[in-house]
């Protein structure tokens, strides 16, 4: 069934609930909302592309929730309080079957954190997906990348690489995105590609522990790269320490597992640096909050990110 513009739009809205800090939501011609007192306003922006930033045979409902992940992210890396957002949907067609599906994925995570949709805007053109998200953060408590010191510990969250193997295995034909399988190693690899989690409880709870953080997106040396780039820091990475799944290095062996934890993006775990004293209290911070945390380096003067301890080919030892 093809849809007119205003009856998709009332089909979404139909999904997104309300919230007392929403003085008027999807309807007119901008919404209006009510932000708490002492906060700041967290914003960002991120946009997906069918066949850039996902293989194009991806699963609407996949779609939905990947597209509210990577700005939920975001979010979480600045230590802010998911709140509200509005989603520019680009669509070749307006099938209600593709929207419904779409909805189930990203109402799913919206509700889980309670972020509210409360605009947007819709258009016909190539399959692209654009979500602004609205956060909340006490003032003077934003995690931000300009703060690490020399000094400071590195640390992230989960595993890295996940994203960037499952992605692999499916350039190579060895994993089908758009259905479930029986094997569990190919199993977390697509799920940790198609259903990221963003961190979002970890990102509150680092309020004033972390000096800097960011989302791994763009792989772990090139986000580490702007915690040092931001904060006119060196950082040095212990490859030996990266955190990598059972499943990736079973998937692509040591060395190719460890390629894509320190290249690949996608993973949207957090990468962050405190200082050193807080190294036994961060355990018990973040326990029941986030996967564990991997203390993974260190951050001196300088400039630049280093990695140390690779054995492998050329090009990790150095990377600035
Ligand atoms: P306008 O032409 O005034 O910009 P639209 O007709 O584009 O308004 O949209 C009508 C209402 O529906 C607005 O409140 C807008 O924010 C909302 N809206 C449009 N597209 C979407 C979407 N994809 N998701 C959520 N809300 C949307
Ligand atoms: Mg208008």
């Amino acid at each position: 069934m093809s849809l007119a513009e205003f009856a998709l739009i009332e089909r979404i809205r139909a999904r997104s609930k309300g919230r007392d800090d929403i003085v008027l939501g999807i309807g007119d011609d901008a919404a209006l909302l009510q932000p708490l007192a002492g906060h700041w306003l967290a914003v960002t922006a991120d946009t997906l592309n069918s066949g850039v930033h996902f293989p194009a045979e991806t699963r609407p409902a996949d779609i939905g929730w990947k597209t509210l992940a990577v700005n939920l992210s975001d979010l979480a890396a600045m230590g802010a309080t998911p709140a509200w957002g509005t989603l520019a949907l680009s669509l070749p067609s307006a099938e209600a079957e593709w929207i419904d599906a779409f909805a189930d994925g990203f109402f799913a995570l919206a509700d889980a954190h309670d972020w509210r949709l409360i605009g947007g805007d819709t258009t016909r053109g190539p399959l692209s997906l654009s979500v602004t998200a609205f956060g909340q953060v006490p003032h003077g408590q934003a995690l931000r990348r300009d703060g690490a010191q020399a000094g400071d510990d590195v640390w992230v969250s989960g595993t890295l690489g996940d994203a960037a193997g499952a992605l692999q295995l499916w350039k190579r034909g060895e994993l089908d995105v758009t259905r479930i399988t029986p094997d569990p190693t190919i199993e977390f690899l697509r799920q940790r590609l198609l259903r990221p989690t963003p961190r979002i409880a970890l990102g509150l709870a680092l309020r004033g522990s972390a000096s800097a953080a960011v989302d791994v997106s763009d792989g772990l040396l090139a986000d580490l790269g702007h915690i040092a780039e931001s904060s006119d820091v060196a950082v040095r990475v212990d490859v030996t320490q990266i955190p990598l799944s059972v499943p990736l290095r079973r998937a692509l062996g040591d060395d190719g597992a460890l390629r894509c934890a320190l290249h690949g993006g996608d993973d949207y775990e957090l990468c962050f640096t405190a200082p050193r004293s807080l190294r036994t209290t961060l355990g018990s911070l973040s326990r029941g909050v986030s996967p564990p945390l991997t203390l993974i380096g260190a951050v001196s003067t300088g400039t630049g990110v280093h990695c140390e301890g690779y054995s492998g080919p050329r090009g990790y030892e150095h990377f600035s």
